[in-house]
């Protein structure tokens, strides 16, 4: 049996599953729907080949994130937030981007629409990376938990991810990061310094200096959401500063404008 077929069976499965417990009816974002259709306008054979050794006709970074995408899109690793989420939030932008950010998890917005940082934190998020000279597009965006933490039943707001369910989720990420191989990485918050390092950190300490990544170089820097609960410039400058030093290491132009920011 190919990989495509025990792929396909998996989902049917949990298609089957769903439909037999009579819980909440599955639903797919619309970006998920088109990769699960590009992945099928392609040969099954050829999306799931190893490469021929010459490299000729190896798989595109996207074509190799839509089998991750579709594991993803049926996952039910954690069963609670199986049950809870909306759907799936995989990651978007550019699959061969050389700055991916990272965050936490979905928020009700990204659960909502099925994308990374579509909510307030998310409007801050794009404005920062438009402020640093890239489209959000240009960029990859990818969130720690792909499905958003589950609350209690009438309780709004969000919380942080348990130990286990970033481990449980952790792989996915790490695929996502090794199909990328971005030339930096930024980690948005504690929980993200979590995943990808492993420790746990004050922030004011983390942040502002190069950590490594599997050899990527890392900038940590303070989640959009904790500036919306901080206002003040001059935390506003310690992201920004951050971000001039990722520019620096990606050796891009930076103006005189760009270097006076928030000061
Ligand atoms: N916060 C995150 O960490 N990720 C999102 O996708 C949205 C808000």
């Amino acid at each position: 049996m190919t990989e495509f077929q025990s792929a396909l069976d998996v989902v049917v499965d949990t298609l089957e599953q769903m439909r037999a417990g009579g819980g909440r009816r599955p639903r797919a974002s619309r970006s998920a729907i088109e990769a699960l259709l590009a992945n099928r306008a392609t040969s099954p054979e050829a999306e799931f080949t190893a490469p021929a050794d010459t490299g000729i006709g190896s798989p595109s970074q996207a074509e190799r994130l839509a089998p991750i995408r579709a594991r993803v899109l049926v996952c039910t690793r954690c069963p609670h937030l199986a049950a809870s989420r909306t759907q799936t939030v995989f990651g978007t932008g550019n699959p061969d981007a050389d700055l991916m950010f990272i965050g936490e998890a979905p928020g009700a917005d990204e659960d909502a629409q099925g994308e990374p940082f579509v909510g307030r934190a998310g409007q801050l998020l794009t404005k920062i990376i438009e402020t640093m000279g890239f489209a959000r597009d240009d960029v990859y965006i990818a969130n720690v938990l792909k499905c958003r933490p589950d609350m209690p039943v009438g309780v709004s707001g969000n919380r942080p991810p348990t130990l286990d369910e970033m481990q449980t989720c952790l792989p996915y990420l790490a695929e996502q990061i090794d199909v990328v191989q971005p030339k930096v990485l930024v980690a948005l918050g504690a929980t993200a310094v979590e995943g990808l390092l492993g420790t746990r950190g004050t922030m004011r300490d983390l942040r502002g200096k190069w950590h490594s990544h599997h050899e990527t170089p890392l900038m940590i820097t303070y989640h959009p959401s904790y500036l919306l609960r901080n206002q003040s410039p001059a935390e506003k400058r310690k992201v920004w500063e951050d971000m001039l030093l990722v520019l620096e290491r990606l050796g891009r132009p930076i103006s005189e404008k760009q270097r006076r920011y928030f000061l």
